[in-house]
């Protein structure tokens, strides 16, 4: 347990609120949870301990603990549990009631990229479209009827990608290229919104998740698109 100085209004919400949501007082501690989840073990992470803390009023040392950030919210437990706890809503409320300042590592400053910049690893746009075409001219190469549809008015799919492509690995785009021209999709990659991932959802910043995905979708209307296509 750390020594994190909790926000109590925040630790508040999530005692009223979260935690009577999340099923916690049906819990048969049953096992299940833990048992098929990937992190339990894993310096002491035990779901079901978890959610018996809770039952007991434990929540600051639930907050303060290394196992939220251990779990991968990958909702396992909460699908396998008989009872409906709801592990998903537990963990990423736990987290919002972190100090922002107090989350571990690097996710709360790639949420704030995203914010800022409109991709987690502020990418502008001009160095953005710049890899986009790098990669439709190689492809071209191969495939000499490619074009590279950035911001078609109406296209049917709005493309995402990961930040890492166009920054670190640009020949994955290919590959995403590749599949929408074998499938003859009406297809953009837009050149502002694009970044397909969202790290404010790990962190728990609802804030930064509502605003990201907001801006996003006010893009996808101004482009006229239907579908959003996540590649990653
Ligand atoms: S699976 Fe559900 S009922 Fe069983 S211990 Fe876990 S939370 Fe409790
Ligand atoms: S959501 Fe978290 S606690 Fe549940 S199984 Fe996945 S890693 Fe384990």
């Amino acid at each position: 347990m750390g020594t994190i100085k909790l926000d109590q209004k925040k630790r508040q919400k999530f005692k009223e609120l979260v935690a009577p949501r999340s099923n916690l007082q049906a819990c048969l501690t049953c096992g299940t949870c833990a048992g098929g989840c990937p992190v339990a073990g894993w310096e002491g992470m035990d779901p079901r301990k978890l959610v018996r803390m809770l039952q007991l009023g434990l929540e600051d040392e639930v907050i303060k603990s290394d196992w939220i950030w251990q779990c991968t919210n990958c909702e396992r437990c909460t699908w396998a549990c008989p009872m409906g706890v709801k592990f998903g809503e537990i963990i990423t409320n736990a987290r919002a009631s972190v100090p922002r300042e107090e989350t571990p590592g690097e996710i709360q400053k790639t949420a704030n990229n995203h914010r800022e910049t409109m991709n987690n690893m502020r990418l502008t746009v001009e160095d953005a479209i710049e890899s986009f075409e790098w990669m439709a001219e190689e492809l071209q190469e191969e495939i000499p009827d490619f074009e590279l549809p950035i911001d078609k008015q109406g296209a049917e799919f709005f493309c995402t990608i990961n930040s890492k492509q166009p920054q670190y690995f640009p020949m994955d785009l290919q590959s995403i290229y590749k599949i929408f021209y074998a499938a003859g999709a009406d297809w953009t990659i837009s050149s502002k919104w694009w970044e397909g991932t969202n790290y404010a959802i790990f962190t728990g910043d609802f804030d930064t998740w509502e605003y990201t995905l907001r801006e996003q979708a006010k893009r996808v209307e101004e482009l006229g698109c239907r579908v959003m296509a996540y590649t990653e």
